[in-house]
């Protein structure tokens, strides 16, 4: 089916250094030599006069041509490179507009178009999506793995084993028992067993990549007036959080996102954890108390010894004293107002953070999660099946395939062909 032809301002708007139109589909080099009289060599940048249908000069801009199969969306393409100035676009955009089968882009057409010619399979468009949105280091490492296509390799390597366990399975359906080479069932408890590993190795650092991704909570916890909100303004470099010296002036959560050690952190001041009888301050502390229970990670501030009235202690907690220049000491003794100990103290939040780390995943969302839980919950089932005394075959590699066909979704490829071409080609037992 012919596709129309699609253009978009592929940088943001407003005035900037340079602007990039962005053409896809069939007529895209007609657009441009429409607009720039003739064509540069594909993927050569070539500079051409951009007039519009009525011979006036809007730009003098790089223009750049991609052939059909070399190109993002793998379709023919093209790029103008022009100044950047909110009008010439505007003007460019217009021309465009008028050229017929020509039409502007709805969002994420262009990646859609890739994932379409296979350029791309649906879990690198979503590390692409990632992969914008990525405001910290650690995002935009973890996203770039899933958008090179780090699942899709997985993926590929857990099917092919998995297609010759089913195609093993498979195999003996229509034999009989002493006909059945020894060892078989062995081989596919064996490959059975493999991706039953790496698929739990993955599910482990799930929790930790999906926080790399959406943020890690870190909470402050303390008696009021020890120094939390202050902590969190010195912090987040400014002034996020009320302070004051009257005790229950936090008497909500405070959040604050941003950036510890390349991880995203979304700090929470709570309301100071003391006994109270106004009803206003006593939400707040069991607020902060619901928010502590489910955080990361928390840091625990304390003048001296004693610890908040409630308080109830994890092992990752980070103890911290506040106020050292006032005198107080301890382990990890901090002051916000000279800014002592509080390099250490993120450095401390950063290692217990990636301490949660535990591998690290490629298994960046909540869909990706499913579909491993999916293909976990039938090699469990195939691996039941298959430590019976009387091996039923079909039910095995109906487990199997439904495995498959959940790991598969992961990059959005369903198909049963290539299991039956495995078992034609590569599989034969003689007969
Ligand atoms: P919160 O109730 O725990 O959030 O405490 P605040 O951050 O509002 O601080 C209570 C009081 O302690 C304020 O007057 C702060 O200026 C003061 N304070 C906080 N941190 C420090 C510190 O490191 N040194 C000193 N000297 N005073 C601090």
């Amino acid at each position: 089916m012919a596709q129309d032809t699609i253009f978009a301002l592929a940088t943001a708007r407003g005035k900037a250094g340079v602007s990039i139109i962005r053409m896809s589909g069939p007529k895209s080099w007609d657009a441009v030599r429409a607009l720039a009289g003739s064509l540069p060599k594909p993927r050569i940048a070539s500079v051409r006069v951009l007039k519009s249908s009525d011979d006036v000069t809007l730009d003098e801009a790089l223009v750049l041509l991609f052939e059909a199969g070399h190109s993002f969306t793998g379709e023919q393409s093209a790029e103008l490179q022009l100044h950047g100035s909110p009008a010439i676009a505007r003007a460019v955009l217009s021309e465009l507009s008028d050229i017929p089968d020509c039409r502007i882009a709805d969002p994420g057409e262009f990646t859609r178009r890739a994932l379409e010619n296979d350029r791309m399979d649906i879990a690198q468009v979503e590390g692409l999506a990632d992969l914008i949105d990525a405001e910290t280091e650690a995002q935009r490492r973890q996203a770039l793995r899933v958008f090179s296509g780090d699942i899709g390799a997985l993926v590929e390597t857990w099917r092919t084993q998995l297609i010759r366990a089913a195609a093993l399975t498979e195999a003996t359906i229509d034999f009989a028992d002493e006909e059945i080479p020894d060892g078989l069932f062995v081989e596919v408890a064996e490959l059975a067993q493999t991706v039953l590993k790496s698929l739990r190795d993955q599910k482990k650092g799930h929790a930790f990549a999906e926080r790399v991704r959406d943020g890690f909570e870190v909470v402050i916890l303390g008696a009021p007036n020890v120094g939390k909100s202050t902590l969190l303004n010195r912090l987040a470099g400014r002034e996020a959080a009320i302070t004051s010296d009257i005790a229950g002036t936090t008497r909500d959560v405070v959040e604050v996102r941003m950036e510890l050690e390349g991880l995203p952190v979304t700090l929470l001041d709570t309301a100071g954890l003391r006994e109270t009888s106004d009803v206003v301050e006593a939400l707040g502390i069991a607020r902060a108390r619901d928010r502590a229970d489910t955080a990361d990670l928390r840091i625990v501030l304390v003048s001296g010894s004693e610890m908040p009235v409630g308080y109830v202690s994890r092992e990752t907690d980070i103890v911290v004293v506040s106020k050292a220049d006032t005198g107080n000491a301890g382990g990890l003794s901090i002051s916000s107002k000279t800014g002592l100990g509080i390099d250490q103290l993120i450095a401390l939040i950063g290692e217990r953070l990636l301490a949660l780390g535990d591998g690290g995943s490629v298994l960046i969302r909540e869909r990706h999660r499913l579909a491993v839980d999916h293909a976990l919950d039938a090699l469990n089932a195939a691996e039941t099946w298959l430590a019976r005394d009387y091996i039923e075959a079909e039910i095995i590699a109906q487990h199997l395939y439904t495995a498959i066909r959940a790991l598969d979704s992961l990059v959005g490829r369903v198909d049963v062909e290539d299991i039956l071409d495995e078992i034609f080609s590569s599989f034969c037992l003689g007969k």
